[in-house]
């Protein structure tokens, strides 16, 4: 049995000057203990205590090239050599956003900013400002970031302070302090449903600035859109002067160069991205049409941010495209394998060991949950799910030496090898019969 002894020490330290003891709340869920990290190299990372262990966290998603990739770190370090920030524009933005309207079907233009959740709130005010209106379709089970006005309850077994459930179709403030006036012009749907979504956009339309939508509902339950819905959703909000937004903050640079919008042939109007972009390394982007991104250009849309496209950031964010997109962008495929092995390796040891349990997977990410049916195709199934008992599975798994999120999302990157797979699904059998 491990002991994590540092981790706790350092647990019971932290929370002295740090408030909660962490930096982000979702950290707080981690058990036995929120984990300290010591290093990190490829797929693995060490902890405080110098437990080692194949990381499928991956830092919640940016790591897709692993920990402290060597020609990565490298062109960081180069670029922070020669001054990290100007507050003065600098060629690498010029690149950058040059080489994402090259890769992204959907870009013209970008806009840089620090984070996701400043991605979201940018593409709000652009989507506002061009139509006009001020209502903005948002679905059950995605997550937009945590600004007060897209941030809904959200039933992730890690995350809490907000109400418990946004069941019922109440859209309910996502944490205490949010203004609940922020979101009255929240229009709150069930995801992968046509008819609801044209019922509502038939009714409402008018009123409507933008239908955001992660393209494949990777923060609950990994669910792919159901044939046609996309594409429904398109010729809707085309029809009616709507801006689609795909948050692409987990799939772009996951599903391929081109994000999930290229994999599944729909361009939106507005594409948001961050995690992989950089590798790691703080950066998010807005991209769409150039007559959409108008509203930027002009100034009607304020656009701020003091470390908004600094140079290291924007070197890790061609350093990163450079490294994914070499070979015709094989790591893409070789990714995606590993994480189909992992997937089916995982869905054959929960038979195995006498659970039921779904493993859904699109490209290199998948999300595995307990629960008593044979597939999950909507947030209503995947509220079904058993996430005590997956939290118990991802605290045997730590023992087992494999990091894995406590609410069942897996990440694949570069780094994660056969050897990586195989040594995972044994230990994934050792910690069900645990668990069993
Ligand atoms: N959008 C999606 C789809 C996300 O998954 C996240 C974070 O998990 C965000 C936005 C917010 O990104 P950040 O945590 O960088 O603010």
């Amino acid at each position: 049995m491990k002991a994590y002894t540092t981790s706790k020490r350092l647990f019971e330290r932290s929370g002295a000057a740090l408030a909660g003891g962490v930096s982000s709340s979702l950290r707080a869920a981690m058990r036995p203990v929120p984990l300290f990290a010591a290093s990190g190299r490829g797929a693995v990372v060490t902890d405080a205590d110098g437990n080692r262990y194949i990381d499928y966290l991956l830092a919640y998603g940016p790591l897709i090239l692993g920990h402290a990739h060597p020609e990565l770190t490298e062109r960081i370090h180069a670029a922070m050599t020669n001054g990290y920030t100007f507050g003065l524009q600098h060629e690498g933005e010029i690149e950058l956003a040059a080489r994402l309207t090259e890769a992204l079907p959907c870009a013209e233009q970008v806009a840089f900013s620090g984070s996701g959740t400043e991605a979201v709130m940018l593409a709000l005010r652009i989507a506002r400002s061009h139509t006009g209106r001020t209502k903005i379709v948002r679905f059950h089970g995605h997550y937009h970031g945590w600004s007060d006005a897209i941030f809904t309850a959200f039933p992730s077994a890690d995350m809490k302070g907000g109400a418990a459930s946004d069941a019922g179709g109440k859209t309910m403030p996502g944490t205490g302090g949010q203004s609940e006036l922020a979101l009255q012009d929240v229009i709150l749907l069930p995801w992968n449903d046509a008819v609801a979504l044209e019922e509502t956009l038939r009714a409402r339309g008018h009123e409507v600035a933008a239908v955001i939508t992660e393209p494949v509902m990777c923060n609950s339950g990994c669910i792919r859109p159901r044939d046609g819905y996309l594409e429904r959703m398109r010729e809707l909000t085309r029809e009616l002067g709507i801006v689609l937004i795909f948050d692409e903050v987990i799939t772009g640079f996951r599903f391929g160069l081109g994000g999930a919008h290229e994999r599944f042939g729909i361009a939106p109007d507005l594409m948001t991205m961050g995690k992989a972009l950089a590798g790691g390394i703080a950066l998010s982007a807005v991209a769409g049409s150039r007559e959409l991104m108008r509203v930027v250009s002009s100034g009607k849309v304020s656009h701020l941010g003091t470390l908004n496209g600094n140079c290291v950031a924007t070197a890790a964010a061609i350093a990163t495209l450079d490294i994914l997109g070499r070979n015709g962008g094989e790591a893409f495929v070789r990714m995606e394998a590993t994480a189909a092995r992992l997937a089916q390796g995982l869905r054959e040891r929960i038979a195995a060991n006498g659970f039921r349990g779904v493993v859904n997977q699109e490209g290199p990410v998948f999300h595995m949950m307990f629960i008593d049916r044979d597939a999950v195709e909507d947030f209503a199934a995947f509220s079904e799910r058993d996430g005590a008992l997956y939290s118990d599975f991802a605290e045997r798994m730590l023992e087992e030496g494999v990091l894995v999120r406590t609410n069942g999302l897996w990440y694949v990157s570069t780094e994660h090898t056969e050897a990586h797979a195989e040594a995972t699904l044994q230990a994934a059998d050792r910690a069900l019969a645990r668990l069993a």
